[in-house]
């Protein structure tokens, strides 16, 4: 069987940053794709706050700028998905999806997080058009317009506030009839005057020409008060909790109840001597780019320490 000090699985922001950083600690590591080679970075438009690209770049162009940094040094990166990590025993075998195994000494598990949508076929239809996960990422974009942001918990409260301060008008549209949002984060909401929650409230369509230009909606579903009605939108945002991708290690790393992977932090180690946790498949808070390549940067240098102490 083929063997590495490090396999890091994942090729986003942290596992390109891994790579980079493992590869110049002579630890030749192998960098395996996964099933959506580059991540999350490829659903966003236009990223304008990672640092060193002051007029702003592509989530595609940042992602094959890693990849290339990532070459450059020599990292080893193959297409493929990793179905089972044997974690019984050092070198741990991992599986691919191809059937073929690889033991790894150590491994950085950076394969992010996938943000949940509603299911709409018309979220697909404007995915990029008006249709996006992350505020943060592609709030600016709507400076002075009019959007939605769908849920009722702490990211969506953070999400509509973050929007009210760029957009004219925020619509917040909760399913229930409250929030589920921490206290002082509802306070924030309910009180922004540029936000509207529309409590029971869910959404049915999106609708537009080329460009989203608004939402189907339907508040008090299955009662006798049950209304249809469209709002006027610009951008409708998702915020109804991402989902980590973690499944493949079955259990066998600590995760908490969402499936995030729990990491020794500062220390980017999980319950596992010898696997690490890199970006958003530990990171239920921040889920930004930049901590993401952090991340990934202290995860290999915590494989390296790790594989001195462990020779
Ligand atoms: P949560 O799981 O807390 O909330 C998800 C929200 O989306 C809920 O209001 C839920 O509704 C709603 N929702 C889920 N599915 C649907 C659906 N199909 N249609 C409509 N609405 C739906 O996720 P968050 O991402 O908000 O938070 C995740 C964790 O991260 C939480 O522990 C949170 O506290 C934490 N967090 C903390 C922050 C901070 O402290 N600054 C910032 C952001 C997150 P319902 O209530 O009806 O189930």
């Amino acid at each position: 069987m083929e063997t590495t000090k490090c396999l890091i699985i994942g090729s986003g922001p942290a596992g390109y940053t891994a790579a980079i950083y493992a590869c110049r600690a002579n630890l030749s590591p192998i960098l395996i794709e996964g099933p959506a080679p580059g991540g999350q970075l490829l659903q966003t438009t236009e990223v304008e706050n990672f640092p060193g690209y002051p007029e702003g770049v592509t989530g595609n162009q940042l992602i094959e700028d890693c990849r290339n940094q990532a070459l450059r040094f020599k990292a080893d990166i193959r297409p493929g998905v990793v179905t089972d990590v044997d974690t019984s025993a050092r070198p741990f075998t991992v599986t691919l999806a191809d059937g073929s195994t690889i033991a790894a000494q150590t491994i950085i598990a950076a394969t992010g997080a996938t943000a949940r949508y509603l299911g709409l076929l018309d979220e697909l239809k404007y995915q990029g058009l008006g249709v996006s996960a992350c505020a943060t990422c592609d709030g600016f974009f709507y400076r002075k317009r009019v959007v939605a942001v769908v849920g009722g918990g702490d990211t969506a409260c953070e999400e509509a506030l973050y929007l009210a301060g760029l957009a004219k008008k925020v619509y917040l549209i909760v399913r229930k009839p409250y929030l589920r949002a921490s206290k002082i984060m509802q306070e924030r909401a309910l009180n922004n005057p540029n936000i509207e929650v529309l409590f029971n409230t869910n959404t049915e369509g999106l609708f537009g020409d080329e460009y989203l230009e608004g939402a189907h909606l339907v508040e008090h579903l299955g009662t006798p008060d049950e209304r249809h009605y469209d709002i006027a939108i610009d951008g409708f945002f998702l915020a109804i909790g991402h989902k980590p991708c973690s499944d493949f290690f079955h259990g066998a790393v600590d995760t908490d109840a969402a499936g995030f992977i729990k990491t020794n932090a500062p220390s980017t180690a999980t319950n596992i001597p010898g696997i690490f946790a890199a970006g958003d498949v530990a990171d239920p808070a921040y889920r930004q780019a930049i901590v993401a390549a952090a991340s990934g940067c202290r995860a290999a240098i915590d494989a390296e320490h790790f594989l001195l102490e462990n020779a």
